[in-house]
């Protein structure tokens, strides 16, 4: 696979996406230079964790690193810490570093992940506003997370979730504030939604959806939000959880294809060849959803950092997605495999147990399914997802059923 001509490959970010293709590139074969520059101090650490155990506990976070500090210089890798890529000279090959150090390459790799949106008609009125994205951000919020704190998320996407549980489970007095009908509802059908909410619900945290913020303001320091409706929240802090944004920069100043995210072909190549993306920041074509997207999940950063280190070396095998996510609230583990909301929905199981699947069907194909503590099915869930099979209903209904059958085309 290893294309001799290559004496020197950059990678700029040292999230989940750098370091797997760092890593990818030594397993391969590789033998030439890497430098993997991040602009963050910490050498690269995993990011889920920062909203469920390393948010809860900072035992957790000192585990999250994916690899021992040594490994770096073991592997002939140069970790370049605390000095972010300021610009990309595509023509001469060389990235200059915010310390003004030039490196050359022969192939780039950008992985400069996403940053969170900010919620800046709060910020303006010089109220403390709090986000969640990196290792820092989790260390500056966990002391405020303290029994009776009152946190106000804004917010109920996957993430904003996730802090809300985690808040409850150190005794904050939790309230989310979402402007969409319910929560989790680009991720999740409105079936799988309402049980989301219930469980936050019997754990005490309170939820507005459908709510429109009609003042913020800063009182003593303080955020003061008012809802439509009257309500008037007067928290100890606020978290917002409204989204992220990719890190293009780099990218549009040196004039590479940009469009909501850094334009890649299926082998990751972004307009120059010489210069690949992936994970969170770059945008390519799903061929499983059928469209040119960006997506924010681990696994998706994984698999895809992994073709892009091999497609440097000048292997040709194209990038497939096999969309996947988890999310862990209270003693819930979420999967969702493929589509989280079709035009059908088929239950296997009873939610009252929390222990269930919610099929998606288009069409009367499996296109998506989400589970509730049923990771054991991970696999023949993922097959059927993949293969968009049609499964008579009542079947797939009934938890009687072999799954592993179903999977396997066997009744
Ligand atoms: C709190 C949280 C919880 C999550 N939980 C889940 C989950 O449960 N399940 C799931 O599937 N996914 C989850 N995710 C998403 C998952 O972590 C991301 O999809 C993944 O981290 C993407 O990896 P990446 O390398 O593309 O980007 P990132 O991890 O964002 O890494 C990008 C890195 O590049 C650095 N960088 C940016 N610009 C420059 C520059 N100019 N020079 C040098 N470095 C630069 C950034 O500082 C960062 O370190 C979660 C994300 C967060 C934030």
């Amino acid at each position: 696979m290893i294309n001799n001509n290559i004496e020197n490959i950059v990678i700029i970010g040292g999230g989940l996406a750098g370091d797997t293709a760092t890593a990818a590139l030594r397993e391969a074969g590789y033998t030439g230079g890497i430098q993997l520059v991040s602009d963050e101090l910490h050498r690269p650490y995993d990011r889920p964790p920062l909203s469920k155990a390393a948010l809860l506990a900072p035992d957790e976070a000192a585990k999250i690193h994916f690899r021992a500090a040594e490994w770096y210089a073991e592997n002939n890798v140069e970790l370049i810490l605390g000095d972010g890529a300021a610009k990309l000279d595509p023509a001469a090959h060389q990235v200059t570093l915010r310390s003004g150090r030039v490196i050359g390459y022969d192939k780039l790799l950008i992985a400069t992940g996403t940053r969170a949106r900010r919620l800046r008609m709060l910020e303006t009125t010089g109220a403390p506003v709090f986000y969640l994205r990196s290792l820092d951000d989790c260390e500056a919020l966990r002391p405020l997370l303290v029994p009776g704190a009152k946190i106000v998320l804004i917010g109920a996407g996957v993430i904003g979730m996730e802090v809300a549980a985690t808040a409850n489970a150190l005794g904050c007095a939790v309230t989310v504030v979402e402007l969409a009908p319910r929560v989790m509802a680009r991720s999740v059908s409105p079936a799988v939604s309402g049980f989301i909410a219930d469980c936050h619900r019997e754990h005490g945290v309170t939820i507005h959806c459908g709510a429109k913020i009609t003042g913020m303001h800063c009182v003593n320091g303080r955020a003061v939000l008012e809802l439509e409706g009257g309500i008037r929240l007067e928290p100890d802090a606020v978290i917002a959880g409204i989204g992220a944004e990719p890190i293009t920069e780099l990218a549009q100043e040196a004039g590479l294809r940009v469009d909501d995210g850094i334009i890649i072909d299926r082998f990751t190549r972004t307009s120059d060849p010489d210069i690949h993306a992936a994970g969170d920041v770059a945008r390519f074509e799903s061929v499983a959803r059928g469209q040119h997207i960006r997506a924010e999940h681990w696994r998706h950063a994984i698999d895809q950092a992994t073709c892009a280190a091999h497609a440097m070396l000048g292997a040709d095998t194209a990038y497939e997605e096999r969309p996947w996510v988890w999310s862990d609230q209270y003693d819930l583990n979420i999967q969702i495999t493929g589509e989280g909301t079709g035009d059908t929905e088929i239950l296997r199981g009873d939610p009252a147990t929390k222990s269930f699947t919610a099929f998606q069907l288009r069409e009367g194909r499996i296109v998506g399914a989400i589970s509730i503590n049923q990771g054991k099915w991970k696999r023949p869930i993922a097959e059927l997802v993949h293969n968009q099979a049609r499964i008579e209903p009542a079947l797939l209904a009934d938890p009687n059923a072999d799954i592993k059958k179903l999977a396997s085309g066997m009744k």
